[in-house]
């Protein structure tokens, strides 16, 4: 007969559907399956922790979004921010569904074309473009948003070698009524230098307007934020046409919508703004702005996060249990912020994987690293969870599988589940070889 498991003792007065301190409802639900994939046998196919990420759910977010736009606008566009997630599968089911792409730096740049799409359709964000770089991205028709005027000079001299325009836009960054600012990255609008910059292209015979361009921040919770910016960048596309005789081909309002994720520190659920009342917001900025119907530009979009957060999945394993000093349970898990970033500003929903006791208690959930601000959650409600038991961490596909890093613990596989059902590693778990490629023993030492 096998033995019964030991379950230390635990008192809590039941109280079903009982709210917790910041008014929202517990989460204990066990989570099973994803898009018909075991849990446990994903665990068992891939090892424990691994990101999984839902091909369906991609699509669907993806449709939702263009279906948004373009209901309400006539030339919508999306490009994938390749920072969010540059793993290729990932990209290509992206550009399969229409979608260009957006870069921010020479290595992205290599990614997209490699990923096949075409010059003409890779946007070129960031403020650190190599000469080299800017090279290929002229001779390549991309188009190169100016983020300094140092980067305006240096692309002008790059064209005179060249004898080839650039397709060019400058970012442009404003008050739209959110603090801080972000007013590093670009030119400002109301101090004039946008349009300073705008000056001196129309004045350089090698560079060619063709858009405008704004990335205002990230989760942005205000619609009318977005309307803002597309005003201004509306007027600004105004102000070519009548003193340049430039007619602007698009206007790039960049990305910024929040994913549907909790804030740390946010009182109870947050009303998050839907895609529909971003697109009617932009939308109807734009088509009041006075542009001829003949001349309405492009609306361009770069969303990132809301494309992807809830399309990302970890799997991970308790590790232990443990009584903190002050009284509280700690349970370790075997994933930390080395590979959940954004667990520095999310308080992501955990699900137990398996049947779980009805009782739950207040714990704080660390990862596996020997460093103190390695915590996951730093009070979660969740059931008695046992060396060996599995949980799901929700809405972890932005951010995480580019920003993670292996430290103490190697990052994990990713791995993909198509819209039938099976599963496919697009990223394998990094091992000792991987880690020392690049590492050389100089000759005194070996
Ligand atoms: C990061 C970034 C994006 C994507 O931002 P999200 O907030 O994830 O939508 C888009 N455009 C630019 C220029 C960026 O730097």
């Amino acid at each position: 007969m096998s033995k019964l498991k030991y379950e230390r003792p635990f008192i809590k007065k039941m109280m079903v559907g009982m709210l917790d301190k910041t008014g929202v409802q517990s989460e204990y639900t066990p989570f099973t399956h994803i898009d018909g994939n075991a849990v446990k046998e994903l665990i068992r196919k891939y090892g424990s922790p691994v990101f999984i990420m839902s091909e369906t759910q991609i699509r669907s977010n993806y449709q939702t979004a263009v279906r948004a736009f373009s209901t309400r606008y006539p030339k919508v566009q999306f490009a994938w921010s390749y920072k969010t997630h540059y793993n290729n599968a990932i990209c290509r089911i992206f550009h399969q569904e229409g979608s260009w792409a957006e870069v921010v730096s020479g290595f992205e740049y290599q990614k997209a074309l490699n990923n096949g799409v075409p010059g003409n359709q890779i946007i070129f964000n960031g403020p650190d473009k190599k000469e080299e770089e800017l090279r290929q991205a002229v001779a390549n028709d991309s188009l190169i948003h100016i983020d300094h005027f140092e980067e305006l000079y240096l692309l002008i001299s790059v064209c005179s070698t060249l004898e080839k325009k650039a397709q060019v836009s400058i970012r442009v960054n404003m008050d739209t009524g959110i603090y801080p600012i972000w007013d590093r990255f670009g030119f400002n609008y109301e101090n004039g230098q946008a349009w300073t910059a705008l000056q001196k292209i129309a004045a350089s015979n090698v560079l060619s307007l063709a858009g405008l361009h704004t990335h205002i921040g990230t989760f942005m919770l205000s619609t009318n934020a977005y309307a803002v910016a597309a005003k201004k960048l509306s007027s600004l596309a105004h102000h070519c046409k009548t003193d340049l005789n430039i007619i602007v081909k698009y206007i790039d309002l960049g990305g910024g919508f929040p994913g549907n994720n909790t804030l740390k520190g946010a009182i109870g659920t947050l009303q998050l703004p839907t895609v529909d009342e971003f697109a009617e917001a932009i939308s109807s900025a734009i088509l009041n702005a006075g542009f001829q119907s003949s001349e309405l530009p492009m609306l361009i979009l770069e969303s990132g996060r809301l494309l992807v957060d809830d399309t990302g999945y970890l799997l991970g394993t308790v590790l232990a249990n443990k009584k903190l000093s002050d009284g509280r349970k700690a349970t370790i898990m075997d994933f930390g912020v080395n590979i959940l970033f954004t667990s520095f500003w999310y308080d992501h929903k955990i699900s137990p994987a398996q049947e779980v006791t009805p009782y739950q208690e207040d714990t704080v959930l660390y990862g596996p690293l020997c460093m103190n601000i390695d915590i996951v959650r730093e009070h979660v409600s969740l059931p008695l969870l046992n060396r060996g038991d599995h949980v799901v961490v929700h809405k972890v596909g932005a951010y995480n599988m580019t920003q993670w890093m292996q430290f103490i613990s190697m990052r994990p596989a990713i791995v993909l589940i198509d819209p039938q059902g099976t599963s496919h590693v697009i990223r394998k778990r990094e091992d000792l070889t991987y880690l020392e490629q690049l590492e050389q023993i100089p000759a005194h030492l070996k």
